[in-house]
């Protein structure tokens, strides 16, 4: 007999994740019946995990952190090749015939903030090579940006990464100066609660540069702030992250989150 569907977040650590939350609003506000639930699960449960819940036709899929996002890939369907693109899942979806495929939706969220740009030929820098580096380099490869540096601790990881999305471009590490960038991304852990601060010299950015930080954890994070003292645009990590949620979630429950209630959403994230 099946009960209630349901979907949910995996990790290890998962306590910290705010995706049920994101989640189960969005449930309420639609009156949807369902749930979404956090699961600790450690790397050497993994593959059991995905075959538990291959069998439970209640389960809808899950969103899926770190540090499960690469290995997961060997686990799940791949009908749209995220191996052999972003190299990264964020979501996997259970379909009615009982198969499980892995998808990305951390692109497309990051890219939602700076659709209405014209990003085509511009100069960006972008902090980081980890997992959402990736996400943010496949979405500004096919947003088709110009010259990319990319700022990071170990430059041979991420000079791979260039090439892997055919972006022209320069990897320089961390104590490097900044180039006059239109775009600066930080998908760094750098400035996160309990990680050492992202300290880059904002001067050589012109006037109408926008500073993009991926990091939620705080909110304003040290660079925001010192973006904002600049005067310049900025994009935090909150808009991403309901972002790619909502690509998710209409995944999972088959219907949209519901329009006009992300500022609502965003106090509850904030509280
Ligand atoms: P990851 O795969 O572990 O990559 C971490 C990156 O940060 C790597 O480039 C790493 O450099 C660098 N780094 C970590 N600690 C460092 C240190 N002490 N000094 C210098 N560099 C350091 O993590 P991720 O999945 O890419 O996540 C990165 C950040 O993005 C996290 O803050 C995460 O919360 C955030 N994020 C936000 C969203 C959203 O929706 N807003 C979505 C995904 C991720 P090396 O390459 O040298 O190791």
């Amino acid at each position: 007999m099946s009960g209630p569907s349901y979907a949910e977040v995996i990790g290890d650590p998962i306590a910290q994740s705010k995706s049920p939350l994101i989640h189960k609003f969005w449930l309420d506000a639609l009156g949807l019946a369902g749930d979404y639930r956090r699961s600790h699960v450690t790397p050497d449960a993994l593959a059991a995990f995905v075959e538990q819940r291959r069998a439970d036709p209640d389960w809808r899929g899950c969103n899926v952190t770190i540090p499960h996002k690469v290995a997961v890939m060997d686990l799940v369907d791949d009908p749209g090749n995220i191996r052999g693109t972003i190299g990264a899942m964020n979501t996997i979806v259970r379909q009615s015939d009982g198969s499980v495929i892995g998808t990305n939706t951390d692109a497309a969220g990051f890219y939602a903030p700076l659709a209405d740009l014209d990003l085509e030929g511009a100069p960006v820098a972008v902090v980081g090579a980890g997992g959402a580096a990736r996400a943010v380099l496949f979405a500004l490869a096919r947003a088709g940006v110009g010259h990319v540096t990319i700022l990071n601790r170990s430059p041979l990881k991420a000079m791979g990464l260039l090439a892997t999305f055919g972006l022209k471009g320069e990897v320089v590490g961390l104590d490097s100066s900044l180039p006059p960038v239109s775009l600066l991304v930080n998908s760094s852990s750098l400035g996160m609660t309990g990680q050492p601060p992202l300290d880059l010299d904002l001067s050589p950015l012109p006037d109408d540069a926008i500073v993009y930080d991926l990091v939620y954890a705080p909110l304003q994070t040290g660079l925001l702030g010192a973006a904002e003292a600049r005067g310049l645009d900025t994009v935090d990590g909150l808009d991403m992250l309901i972002g790619q949620a909502a690509l998710a979630f209409e995944l999972f429950f088959g219907a949209p989150p519901p329009e006009g209630r992300d500022d609502e959403l965003r106090g509850l994230l904030t509280a």
